[in-house]
C-alpha cells in the first residue's frame, strides 16, 4: 500500500505562534520563526501523526488531506 500525504495545513487566521506544535512535534519538523511565525523548517521529518493537530489548543492546524491507494 502507498501513502502519499501534503503537509499539516495552518490556518494563520487561527494561529497564535504559541509554539506548542513546535516543541512538542516528535520529528522537529516544525519551528516559529521571528518573522515567519509558524513554518515548515524540517517538511521531510513530517510523519503526519496528527500530534499537533490534537495539541493545538486554537485547532489552527489540520492534517486534513491523506491519499491512501494500493491493492487490498
Ligand atoms: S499549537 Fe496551534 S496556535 Fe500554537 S503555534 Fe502551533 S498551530 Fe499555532
Ligand atoms: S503531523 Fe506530527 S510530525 Fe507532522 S508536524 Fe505535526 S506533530 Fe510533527
Amino acid at each position: 500500500m502507498t501513502k502519499i500525504w501534503t503537509l499539516p495545513e495552518v490556518d494563520p487566521k487561527k494561529c497564535t505562534a504559541c509554539g506548542l506544535c513546535a516543541e512538542r512535534c516528535p520529528e522537529h519538523a516544525l519551528d516559529v520563526l521571528p518573522e515567519q511565525g509558524l513554518t515548515f523548517t524540517r517538511p521531510e521529518n513530517c510523519t503526519y501523526c496528527t500530534a499537533c493537530e490534537d495539541l493545538c489548543p486554537e485547532h489552527a492546524i489540520r492534517c486534513g488531506l491523506e491519499i491512501v491507494w494500493g491493492t487490498a
